[in-house]
């Protein structure tokens, strides 16, 4: 069964980006005349963020119906690049496509409003730095992946792998929740960038240290732009990230430490990705990320 969009929520998608495809590199205009001047012809389509129906791309079980055919998983896009997204999952992720649906959106706002002219720089340069601290994270995030590639091959462990180990290792016990993780930062800030419980066992996790500053950049950003009309699909964003880069560390966390302490965490995801116990402390799990 196909959870499908009612007409409403797809004339709302494609009024809210004023018909025009939501992909930033098409833009393309989904609405125009029919050769019949009694008619228009459309091209546009209601895509689904995460799929319609089960074994369809980005489909995420944890959802009901409603949030399903809900407006927020929806995005307008025009038939091509409808096609194109859900041809290749991983490159069309859910969070580019929700960065695109906020983008267009956006762009949309600007396009109409005639009134607050002023407004629009910040909100524009607000954008840009938030998706260039995201990027900046998956740079981090390809320096832990080497790292267990590297674990992987069967080498022995290096004095600076363990010590990455233990600041995973705090930051889960001390900074399990993002908000309040950072919240007691503020008053260190700026002469510490690195919170005291954790200091010690940062020094030789370098890509650590840098997930950690760039989370908190973005944790800024997200509280100074609090009254921004779209700030939800922002915060959102980020804490899904969180949610992602969390999991990998703790995958890097339990390969490596084989800790009993740690599997209630990993049962957790168990749940979500179908992985078995075993598999975790044997570390083959991480070819599923
Ligand atoms: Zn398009």
């Amino acid at each position: 069964m196909r959870d499908d969009f009612t007409r409403r929520t797809k004339e709302t998608l494609a009024k809210r980006v004023g018909y025009k495809c939501s992909n930033p590199n098409c833009k393309k205009l989904t609405s125009g005349p029919n050769e019949d001047e009694n008619k228009s012809t459309s091209i546009g389509v209601a895509a689904h963020i995460t799929g319609a129906s089960k074994g369809g791309p980005r489909f995420n079980e944890e959802m009901n119906v409603e949030e399903r055919k809900g407006i927020n998983n929806g995005i307008w896009l025009c038939q091509n690049c409808s096609v194109l997204i859900d041809k290749d999952e991983s490159k069309y992720s859910i969070e580019l496509l929700e960065s695109w649906k906020v983008t267009s959106e956006d762009k949309a706002k600007e396009e109409i409003s005639t009134s607050n002219k002023n407004q629009l720089p910040t909100n524009n340069s607000f954008q840009t730095l938030f998706f260039e601290l995201l990027n900046q994270q998956e740079i981090v995030l390809k320096d832990l992946e080497v790292t267990k590639r590297k674990t992987q091959d069967g080498k022995i462990l290096s004095e600076e792998k363990i010590i990455g180990r233990k600041a995973i290792k705090s930051y889960f016990e001390i900074f399990r929740d993002p908000f309040k993780k950072y919240q007691s930062w503020d008053s260190q800030l700026p002469k510490e960038d690195i919170p005291k419980e954790c200091s010690k066992f940062f020094s030789d996790a370098p890509e650590l240290v840098k997930y950690f500053n760039l989370n908190k950049q973005l944790l800024r950003l997200l509280k100074s732009k609090s009254n921004l009309e779209n700030i939800e699909l922002y915060i959102n964003i980020f804490l899904s990230k969180v949610d992602y880069y969390e999991k990998i560390m703790l995958f890097y966390y339990i390969y490596e430490s084989k800790d009993e302490n740690y599997l209630d965490l990993a049962k957790e995801f168990e749940i979500l990705e179908g992985i078995k116990k075993e598999d975790l402390i044997h570390g083959e799990t991480f070819g599923l990320i």
